[in-house]
């Protein structure tokens, strides 16, 4: 481990990715998982036949580690994220990550790399990806037999630089994410393969992301790109039950967040006309926290739904800078969901 400073302009991080000093790998052969590997290489060396490459045999997690005012480093609601990665490998049949590998990795890839840990205040703090692929070689349709699990940290600014302002987003009527039961409730790339061209148009025409409805009667508000949606009206926290959506963490955290602070909270469907009830909208993950929904556009019929691009609605506020002082550890954390990192 280096203790030499990494000398990164920490306030005016892009969100992306920046290289740092080491990366954990763990392999499962035979049976069972190996040791935790030690990499300070980029690259992984794979089998030109890998199911990861043909057949999408790919799960990944994305979590963040804070430097609090006193100097501690806090995750946030890691054993949420190793039993999502389970229920992720579950759901396109590759060996689950045990929870002594994934806090293992995890642990290791923070404590080699601390030079890139970003200092309280600066608004930057430490992306952790942990990455399951299949590695093993398969031509027929077959899940591997070896699988290659990998966790990089990289450190990254707020996600968006304009900082907590309302955003516009768009009602996709051209493609599904996923259908009802599909892959939408666990988190694989392929998911995010079939947003693309969404994301991609829903930019183009200066959106900040598209909503995607559910697949089957197109009726329903799903979630929006790779953020789960909310709506606030009458102190109720309303975000949409469905089976192709995936099970954000920071939305649970919310929901219960919003229930500390004495608001109601329903999840169920969300109908498209009801966005015209709602004073406020947001999606959530960890990426953003929250990014308040200012208007959304419904393309198809003309519609418009607007919250106001001007200033992020007061509930929206509340629940954003109560979730984010937990998560950095300004303040205590009454729903045991801390993590203090042993460095
Ligand atoms: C990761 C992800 C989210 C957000 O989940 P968090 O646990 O809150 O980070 C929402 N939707 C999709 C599709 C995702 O992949």
């Amino acid at each position: 481990m280096s203790n030499i400073n990494s000398n990164l302009d920490w306030s005016n991080l892009p969100f992306g990715y920046i290289k740092t000093d080491y990366n954990i790998r763990c392999y499962y052969r035979n049976g069972k998982w190996g040791e935790l590997e030690v990499s300070s290489s980029e690259s992984i060396d794979l089998h030109i036949a890998a199911t990861s490459l043909h057949y999408g045999q790919e799960a990944f997690e994305g979590m963040k580690a804070f430097t609090g005012k006193d100097g501690k480093v806090r995750l946030f609601r890691w054993e949420d994220n190793a039993q999502r990665m389970r229920n992720s490998a579950i759901g396109v049949r590759m060996a689950e990550v045990t929870d002594e590998v994934f806090y293992g990795a995890v642990e290791k890839a923070i404590q080699l790399n601390t030079r890139f840990i970003p200092p309280y205040g600066s608004g930057a703090s430490l992306y952790i990806r942990p990455l399951l692929i299949g590695s093993g070689a398969q031509v027929g349709v077959k899940p591997a037999e070896e699988y290659l699990f990998v966790v990089f940290v990289t450190p990254v600014g707020p996600y968006f630089k304009e900082g907590f302002k309302p955003v516009k987003m768009m009602i996709e009527r051209e493609y599904d994410r996923a259908a009802p039961l599909g892959t939408g409730s666990i988190k694989v790339g392929g998911n995010y393969a079939a947003s693309l061209n969404s994301l991609y148009n829903a930019h183009q025409k200066g959106y900040a992301s598209a909503l995607f409805l559910d697949a089957k009667e197109k009726k329903y508000i799903d979630e929006a790109g790779p953020a789960n949606f909310f709506g606030i009206k009458n102190n109720t926290y309303i975000t949409p039950k469905s089976t192709s959506i995936l099970p954000s963490i920071t939305n649970m955290s919310l929901i219960k967040i919003a229930e500390s602070m004495g608001m109601k909270v329903e999840r169920r469907q969300i109908e498209i006309e009801e966005l015209s009830t709602f004073t406020e909208a947001g999606a959530c993950g960890t990426a953003a926290v929250i990014s308040p929904i200012g208007q959304i556009d419904d393309i198809g019929t003309g519609k418009s739904y607007i919250y106001g691009m001007e200033t992020p609605g007061e509930v929206s506020t509340m629940l954003y800078k109560k979730l984010q002082s937990i998560q950095q550890g300004d303040e205590a954390d009454n729903f045991g969901w801390i993590k203090v990192v042993d460095l």
